[in-house]
């Protein structure tokens, strides 16, 4: 392992201030990722900035009736907090159905945006990886590619990101708040996660030296008609193969508005909002869930090992909106 400097922050300020001197310096809070990371010699960092003692654990009310959680908030205090059960139960079942109890005692709100692709090659320095080391190349892509991604890839990379929770997080239409060297700025969910194309070793559109201080959920949560729905190899502890967050607002049995996120499809959780816009108006029925999957699914491209992904994601995303379109608060209660 490389030697690193510790440094522990006691204010926003000096923790932004040391990482954005230094290029290879971190952030870390619950490490969870990281720590990997640095053991398998993926991460090298010179400068570690541990910002777990900085004030950023509350969850509160948020602007215009929203939720404003702090980045430090663990992932098992977000998924079990009454108000985030309460009205925004697609959240806590997508932090509940990723890692492990233990993972999600440790692992932050902040931390969980930022984690890293779990592509094999990538954690695996005897290979080439254009995300790891730029240039060397993609072992993927004529490799081993079961998991790998299937829309929004590119010739460089086809990783995909692992999150459950930002999936939901982009069907919710979050809002990233962070500070940097030039001050305070608040980032669309959409806009957070890149794709690949030319430079697969950036995951997001942060700057250097920019913190996540909080997410903020608007005051839509979908309570009433939602659903994750998680396909994976084994029950729990593993990543998605496809995964879906469905969330729909109905009246009289039409839909008024309907937002579909897919999990480990893409470099990051993918929307279609146009694919969506097919359901606003129609009432709920299965030829119109087909429809949005076909729109949703159109240019998805497999790799050899991972061409029946495309199929199972159409299924996924019917069945993730049939539930939605049926379930209530009424029968989460009942569960
Ligand atoms: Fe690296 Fe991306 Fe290729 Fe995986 S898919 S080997 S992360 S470049």
């Amino acid at each position: 392992m490389n030697r690193f400097a510790y440094l522990r922050a006691d204010d926003v300020g000096a923790a932004v201030r040391a990482v954005a001197a230094d290029p290879s310096a971190r952030f870390i809070a619950g490490g969870t990722n990281l720590v990997d990371l640095i053991k398998e010699n993926v991460e090298r960092p010179t400068r570690i900035v541990d910002i777990t003692r900085l004030p950023l654990g509350e969850i509160g009310p948020g602007e215009r009736g929203g939720l404003r959680i702090g980045a430090l908030v663990k992932n098992s205090d977000l998924a079990y907090h009454p108000e985030v059960e309460r009205r925004y139960p697609l959240l806590s079942r997508a932090i509940l159905s990723g890692a492990s109890a233990q993972l999600r005692n440790m692992a932050s709100t902040g931390g969980n945006l930022m984690q890293r692709t779990r592509c094999s090659y990538f954690y695996d320095t005897t290979t080439p990886c254009n995300k790891r080391e730029p240039g060397t190349g993609c072992a993927a892509l004529g490799g081993f590619n079961r998991m790998h991604a299937i829309l929004g890839a590119s010739e460089q990379c086809i990783a995909v990101n692992p999150s459950d929770m930002s999936v939901a997080l982009a069907a919710l239409e979050a809002v990233v708040h962070v500070t940097g060297p030039e001050g305070d700025r608040a980032i669309a969910f959409a806009e957070f996660h890149r794709l690949p194309g030319d430079a697969p070793q950036l995951d997001t559109n942060l700057r250097q030296g920019e913190l996540i201080t909080a997410v903020e959920l608007p005051a839509l949560g979908f309570a009433e008609h939602h659903a994750y729905l998680k396909i994976r190899d084994r029950a729990s502890y593993a990543f998605a193969l496809v995964s879906v967050a469905a969330a729909l607002e109905l009246q009289g049995g039409t839909v008024t508005e309907a937002r579909v996120a897919l999990g480990g499809v893409a470099h990051k959780p993918w929307r279609d909002r146009e694919a969506e816009a097919l359901l606003v108006g129609r009432r709920v029925a299965l030829e119109h869930f087909q429809r949005v999957a076909d729109a949703l699914l159109q240019g998805a491209v497999g790799r050899g090992a991972n061409d029946f992904k495309i199929e199972l994601a159409r299924r996924a995303i019917v069945r993730a909106l049939s539930h939605a379109a049926g379930r209530t608060s009424r029968d989460d209660a009942r569960r």
